[in-house]
């Protein structure tokens, strides 16, 4: 990711006679002497000869007991390259879990199954299939059978009976003695996913869970290794599983933004499993009610468009707040007391955590932002204070403007914690609660002023917590960011109200309409699977595409929209695009460097004129952590040339000495 790119590899050794003779292989680890450490290494390739001098080699000190498949050593080379990563940094990924720590010797605990799930007595008979289910199990049992790569996309309606296919598909891959990855966003968020392999497979089932320790998440690891578990179960990283024999992978939501991974390499666990699957002639099945209009438009689709209870989606009923003074409209007050007199449940949307957006001083009309971002702080009043959601730093909350003194200060907007508020105030009548879930909510330890961010574990344990109180209580409120609009199956959930569904819309992004239409519709999802439902949808863009297709449940006729958007503005899934962000600590090197890197791109030797890509910036970004950043956007239609094109530029730039202390990172598909 950044300049520093120096342990490049792969590096040579000599295998000593006791290890000769097939013990060691592609995918074997070895501890090997690396300058004055010892480290782990993985073996890429073995050769009879070398072009290091024989007495120069060194032996690897030993080797470890259980390596990774050779096949995922080659996936990780494709990694590398797609991503413009390093190999290196590729194999982290394919490692198990804690690698490098094993190497101190510590001894691996049994694995204790100690994953909050909410696996009920939902009888372990599975139902019987209806005729859509069966078409679907058709296709992907002949597709299976072949034993060929095959990509299918489950285009389900929310409650459609989606999880029932992943289940029957992964049976048939294990009939055949073969193996099955379920993907799923995030193993807190989607426990009833989880529940419901266990509750089928059993023993055969390995979650790969964040809440799980490394020795724990090593012996399922192990326990794939060994064949002992055919199913892996986790979120993008269990793309990695190390299992043999694979026949399916599953990617549950294929829509969801999580598959894509945030640190070097950014890989995108949807393509990674596409590759995979390729590779090892295994059917990979991408499941949404919502998919994106890359898969849509790339992968053969199989429809489901009723809910398997044979009940209506909810009726969506668009309300207009140009106008409205109040966050809350009249109608959807009315809505939310209804529900609370008939002892039902409701979920609330907002899309944005903390009181207020921001706040200013009503005096001078000074604005408090984040002394290291280009960007006004959230209040956050339970906890005292004000907050950088990009970058995490931390104030007091203020009493008065530091730069005028004066007392007057306002408060603009309203995020999820004010929101709980209002509709306590509204609806708590002693015994109607409202729950609150978001990202504040999943740390912890977010309510206090200065303290430590609460380690993602225990955040995990409080969704989790969160999501059970919610479903046990007799009635109530969920209100929260697009962490309740997930695939939550919550039988008594009657209204969903959609607060500032404009939100998403307003995100200077090519999928902003695509995130906004399926928000809205994953939001539906949740509504009227045990009764009637009913979904309201406050917005000030009443007229705008998402917002009328996801009222019409039209997910089809969203996507022909969206498509041909795409091909006329020729955005993926017709170009790929490629992101570089310079950054440095003043403006002027940041953009310097930027148009440096765009300048050679633009001089690059390109085997044919059509290849060239198009280079769109540098165009600057807010400041971040204290570094002022350009971005640079390539859109190419052949992804490989301009993938090492851009290593290329950036490799140039980065070595020049006047482009010292700029950072360089390149993002593949960026989201
Ligand atoms: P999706 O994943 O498509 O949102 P789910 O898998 O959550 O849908 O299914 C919704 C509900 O319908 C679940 O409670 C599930 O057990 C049930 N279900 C699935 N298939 C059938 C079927 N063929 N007959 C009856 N109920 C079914
Ligand atoms: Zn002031
Ligand atoms: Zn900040």
């Amino acid at each position: 990711m950044t300049t520093a790119r120096a342990l490049r590899g792969p590096f040579d050794y000599r295998l000593p006679e006791e290890l000769r003779g097939g013990a060691v292989q592609i995918g074997s680890m070895l501890v090997v002497p690396f300058g004055r450490r010892e480290v782990l290494g993985v073996v890429v390739g073995l050769a009879d000869s070398s072009e290091v001098a024989k007495e120069k080699l060194l032996a690897p000190l030993r080797a470890l007991e259980l390596g990774v498949p050779a096949e995922m050593v080659a996936l990780a080379e494709w990694i590398a390259a797609e991503y413009c990563s390093t190999l290196a940094r590729a194999l982290t990924l394919v490692l198990p879990p804690g690698a490098t720590r094993r190497l101190s010797g510590r001894k691996r605990r049994a694995v204790k199954r100690s994953v909050h799930l909410s696996v009920g007595t939902r009888a372990p008979e599975p139902p019987a299939l209806n005729d859509d289910q069966r078409d679907v199990l058709a296709s992907l049992q002949a597709e299976l059978d072949d034993r060929a790569a095959h990509a299918r996309l489950l285009h389900g309606v929310t409650g459609s009976g989606k999880t029932e296919v992943y289940l029957r598909a992964a049976e048939i891959a294990l009939a055949q003695g073969r193996s099955a990855i379920i993907l799923v966003p995030e193993i807190a968020l989607t426990p009833q996913t989880v529940g419901r392999f266990i509750e089928r497979f059993g023993d055969t089932v390995a979650v790969l869970h964040s809440q799980l320790r490394p020795g724990e998440r090593y012996a399922e690891w192990r326990r794939l290794r060994e064949g002992d578990a055919r199913i892996c179960v986790g979120p993008r990283s269990a793309v990695f599983a190390p299992v043999t024999q694979l026949g399916l992978i599953v990617v549950d939501e294929e829509h969801d933004a999580s598959y894509k991974h945030e640190g070097d390499p950014r890989y995108d666990a949807r393509d990674v499993a596409a590759e995979r699957a390729r590779r090892s002639g295994a059917v990979l099945l991408l499941g949404s009610a919502t998919p994106r209009a890359e898969s849509e438009h790339r992968v053969v689709a199989s429809l489901l468009p009723r809910r398997a209870d044979g009940r209506p989606l909810p009726v969506v009923e668009v309300l207009d707040m140009r106008g409205e003074t109040h966050g809350l409209h009249p109608l959807s007050a009315q809505a939310l007391e209804r529900v609370r007199d008939a002892r039902g449940k409701a979920i609330v949307l907002l899309n944005r955590r903390g009181w207020s957006n921001f706040l200013s001083c009503r005096s001078c009309g000074a604005v408090w932002s984040c002394p290291h971002c280009d960007v006004a702080l959230v209040l956050h009043r339970a906890g005292g204070f004000l907050a950088c959601h990009h970058c995490g730093h931390r104030e007091r909350a203020p009493e008065h403007c530091e730069a005028c003194s004066s007392m007057a200060v306002a408060r603009h907007g309203a995020g999820t914690e004010r929101m709980q508020h209002e509709l306590a105030s509204v609806l708590d009548d002693g015994s109607f609660p409202i729950f609150r879930l978001d990202a504040d909510v999943a740390a912890g330890a977010a309510t206090q002023t200065g303290g430590a961010k609460a380690p993602a574990s225990a955040g995990e344990s409080a969704v989790s917590a969160l999501l059970r109180r919610f479903e046990a209580a007799p009635c109530g409120v969920l209100i929260g960011t697009q962490m309740v609009a997930k695939g939550h199956d919550f039988p008594d959930v009657s209204l969903g109200v959609v607060l500032d569904a404009d939100a998403t819309l307003r995100f200077p992004d090519f999928r902003a309409e695509e995130r906004t239409f399926a928000l809205i519709a994953q939001l539906a999802g949740r509504v009227g699977r045990g009764g009637e439902g009913r979904v309201l949808v406050q917005t000030i863009a009443p007229g705008s595409r998402p917002i009328v297709h996801a009222a019409r449940h039209d997910s089809e006729g969203f996507l022909t929209g969206e498509l041909e958007r795409r091909r006329a503005l020729d955005y993926p899934p017709f170009s790929h695009l490629i992101r570089i962000v310079c950054s440095a600590e003043l403006p002027g090197p940041a953009r310097a460097a930027a148009i440096a890197v765009r300048d050679a791109l633009l001089a690059g030797d390109i085997d044919s004129p059509s290849d060239r890509p198009t280079v769109l910036g540098p165009a600057s970004l807010f400041r971040l952590r204290g570094r002022e950043r350009e971005a640079l956007v390539i859109k190419a239609r052949t992804r490989l040339p301009a993938v090492r094109a851009a290593g290329d530029a950036v490799e140039r730039v980065a070595r020049a000495r006047e482009h010292q202390g700029v950072n360089f990172s390149v993002d593949v598909d960026p989201q």
